[in-house]
Parts: structure tokens; sequence; C-alpha cells
């Protein structure tokens, strides 16, 4: 029986340019590539998720790809333990299995476990780094450090990053070492043998931002009306681009641009080396802070997850969310700072807010942001730098075009007074956060 390799499919929906694709064909084995619908990711989540539909979609591109190039993509649903159970008794040739590396508490586990068991059963586990640009263990500090404050790593990353780190993996060129079954390739499990609907209202942003995106994204990107940011972050979360060359783009044509793909990198390598920031502050003290959690508290969450806080910028954002699953950066900050400083509520209320409605969710970046926001985090806003959402308005929306896009009746009297007074809220949450690190 001819011996096999297996390539595990995960954050990396695509056949170019792909690391752990490219290893796994160069491997001298027919590589037989697999995708597995994980039941512990999806079972939660409701049955109009519009990142499963995305998810479900680009999963039937890549086996339509594969079937074009003369190989089958395996798709099965279930727990990734019991899918591969099954797959190793149906493929006892296999010898080997290629996957990239996945970065989150949830999947090192995973990945951990399994690759035990493989050995058991005599089977190499190889995995590579391909969601990232540099990994955690590339940039150090002189003494090996973890950085924690974004400018110092920024400027490490650029000196060490090298264009063999940008270059083009030759995933494409090899795939004449797919293996080849005979017969059909094996269906995709239907959305709704998963318990899921397609999503009417999903609306994916192109995979192609033209250069001049980039080129001007300095000034685009600052006022949400705009639309001057390029939207690949569902992109770069399931692997339908590639990072790289992303990055090669951003290198020739814009410094601000490539520097959101240094963030990306740098909250990412922060959730590898301190996976506790998943459910606590970065900065211990701060999980002292006495956050709101009553009735009234409860309410106000609310009034801020459906867009009805009284404060226009807010709001607009809010139902942005809920409406598209996208909100800008600038005002993701603002509704962020809102909700931890002026409602003094629990920056992981938002945090799992914003889980469950971006199209680009992201662990690393979206821990990392809201820590940030909330002043809990590394290198996060100091946390007497509270934003003035009238004042952001007035400056990153000053014609009132992205409010009035999205909350319409923001002028008239039916929309609600704010929640809380600026002021009053500044000086609660300053006091709040005070009473905290007082003995810090
Ligand atoms: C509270 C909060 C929560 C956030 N949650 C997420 C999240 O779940 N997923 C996510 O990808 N980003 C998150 N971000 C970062 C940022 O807002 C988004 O990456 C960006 O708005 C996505 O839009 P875009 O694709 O048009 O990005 P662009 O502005 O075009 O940037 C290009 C890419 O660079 C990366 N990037 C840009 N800014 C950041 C940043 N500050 N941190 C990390 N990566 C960045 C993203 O991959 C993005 O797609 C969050 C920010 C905040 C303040």
């Amino acid at each position: 029986m001819q011996e096999l390799a297996f390539f595990w499919h995960r954050r990396d929906l695509r056949l170019y340019d792909n690391t752990g694709l490219a290893a796994a064909l160069a491997s001298g084995r027919p590589v037989l590539p697999v995708f597995i619908f994980d039941r512990n990711i999806l079972d939660p989540l409701p049955a109009d998720d519009r990142r499963v539909s995305f998810l479900h979609r680009e999963v039937e591109r890549l086996a339509r790809e594969y079937a074009a190039a003369g190989g089958q993509l395996i798709v099965r649903y279930g727990t990734p333990e019991q899918v591969w159970s099954d797959l190793l008794d149906e493929w006892p040739a296999a010898r080997a299995l290629y996957t990239n590396r996945d970065y989150e508490p949830y999947a090192k586990a995973r990945d951990q476990a399994l690759a035990a068991r493989l050995a058991e059963r005599g089977l190499a586990f190889h995995d590579f780094a391909d969601h990232v640009l540099l990994e955690s263990a590339a940039v150090r500090t002189d003494a090996g450090a973890v950085y924690k404050v974004f400018t110092p790593y920024k400027n490490r990353w650029l000196s060490v990053i090298q264009p063999r780190n940008l270059a083009e993996r030759p995933s494409q060129e090899r795939l004449a070492a797919l293996h080849r079954p005979e017969g059909p390739p094996p269906a995709v499990p239907s959305l709704e043998a998963m318990g899921f609907r397609e999503a009417s209202d999903l609306e994916v942003p192109p995979t192609h931002v033209p250069d001049d995106l980039i080129a001007r994204y300095t000034e685009g990107r600052e006022q949400p009306a705009a639309e001057g940011t390029s939207r690949l972050g569902v992109h770069l979360r399931f692997g339908t681009i590639s990072i790289r060359e992303l990055a090669r783009r951003a290198q020739a044509l814009n410094a601000t641009f490539l520097s959101e793909l240094i963030w990306r990198d740098f909250y990412s390598q922060i959730l590898d080396q301190y996976p506790q920031i998943v459910d606590r502050a970065f900065k211990p003290e701060y999980d002292r802070i006495g956050w709101r959690n009553d009735a009234a508290a409860q309410a106000d969450f609310a009034a801020w997850c459906e867009g009805r806080t009284g404060y226009p910028l807010v709001d607009a954002g809010m139902r942005q969310l809920r409406q598209t699953g996208f909100m800008h950066n600038r005002v993701r900050m603002v509704v962020a700072s809102f909700l931890t400083k002026h409602l003094l509520i629990d920056w992981r209320w938002g945090e799992r807010w914003f889980a469950q409605w971006l199209l680009d969710f992201d662990l690393a970046s979206n821990i990392g942001g809201w820590q940030w926001a909330a002043g809990t985090g590394v290198d996060a806003a100091p946390y007497f730098r509270v934003f003035n959402p009238s004042e952001q308005a007035r400056k990153f929306d000053p014609d009132c075009r992205y409010i009035r896009r999205w909350v319409p009746e923001f002028e008239d009297l039916s929309y609600p007074r704010p929640l809380v007074e600026h002021r009053w809220a500044r000086e609660r949450a300053l006091a709040t956060y005070k009473a905290a690190l007082g003995s810090t």
C-alpha cells in the first residue's frame, strides 16, 4: 500500500502560498488534504452565524479547486478527536500529518494532544508558521524577552524581517504531488446537515484591494465614512488570502499599512505567550476594578449592544456591527472605551459581544483591542485617557456622514438621551480605577 501524508487546513483556506501544504507536497508522499468543521467551535454558534456561512462557502470553493487539480479534499463534521480517529482507521497507509500553526489556547491544546496520539500510532506531526509574518520566538529583546510594548516590538520586527519571511511558498506549483483517489470526490456536508442555514445578510469584502487604497491608507483610514481601510480582516482570519502577499505589497506601498499588519503579529505573540489574557487582565492589578454588574449595568449593556446609548457615534458603530459584521477601527476604540470607562462594564462582556458579531473576529486581536481600550492590557491606553465620544465624532465624522448612515434619527426627539453624562462618567471611571490601583 502506498504511504500517504495528510494536510490539515484550518486558518489557511487556500492552495497558493501555503507553507504547510508546500512542505507536505514536497515530502515525497502523496498528500491527502483534510478540513474539519469542528463541533467544539460550531456547536455554541447561532444557526444563521455569518462566519459559518462564509467558512462553508470557502470550503466548497477549496474542494472545487482541489478537484480541478486532480485531488480530493476530505471534509468532515465532528470533533477533531473523533474525526482523526476515523481518518487514521480509514487510511492506515498515512505516515505523517502536516499543518500550519494556530496560536489560540484551544488550538494549541488540540494540536498537542493530536501530535501525541499520532506518535503512538507511528505518524509524524509537522507544523509550520504561516498565519503570521514572524512568530514570537523571532522577535525578542536582546535578553530574549517577549516585547510587551508595540513600538520597540515593531522596530525589532522591522530589523529582523527578511525577504525569505515574505517569499511566496510554492504550494500551488507542487499540486501534482496530491493523492489522486479513484471516483467522485466526497461531498462537503451541507450547512443544514450541521444545524446551520445560509446567513441571508452576509456581505463578503473582495479578497483584493487596489494598490491605490493601500497607498492612500494613511489618510483614508481615520474617517469611518470614507471606507478607506482594506476590510481584509476576515480573509486574514480564515487564510483566504496570504498575509505574506499582503505584506509584500504593504512594504512597497505604505509603511502605515505595514504597521497594522505588525500589530496583528504583536497581538498574536502576546496571546501565544500569555494565554491567561483570554479572561484575565494582562496587568493583574486591573482585575481588582469594581466593574458594575447589577441589573442597571445589564440594562446599560443591552442599550450599548443595541446601539441606543444616546451617543450617536457609539450607536452608529454598534448598529454597523450587528447589521454587517464589521465596525471601523476608530469606532471600535470609541465603543470599547465607552463601555469600559463611561459605563464601567467589564471589558470581557464587550469582548464576547464582538466575538459573537465580528466577521473578522480573531481572539488575539480582539482581546488585544479590548484590553487596550480598558487600559488593562499590554501597551494599553492609560486608564485616565477617556475618549469623549462627542469629540471623537466631531473629529472623525465632522459632517456626520457615518452617523447619519447608521443612526438616521439621531437629531430627532425620538433619539434617546445619553445614558450617562460625559464629565460625570469620566470622573466615576477615574475614581473607580484609582481605588482599584491605589496600592500599586
Ligand atoms: C476593541 C477592538 C477589537 C478588535 N477586534 C478585532 C478582531 O476581532 N479581529 C481583528 O482582526 N481585528 C480587531 N481589531 C483591530 C482592528 O480594528 C481591525 O483589524 C480592523 O478594523 C479591521 O478592518 P480592516 O480589515 O479594514 O483593517 P485595515 O485597517 O485595512 O488593516 C489591515 C489589517 O491589519 C490588521 N490590523 C489593523 N489594525 C489592527 C489592530 N489594531 N490590531 C491587530 N490587527 C490589526 C488586520 O488584520 C486588518 O485586516 C480590534 C480593535 C479594537 C479596538
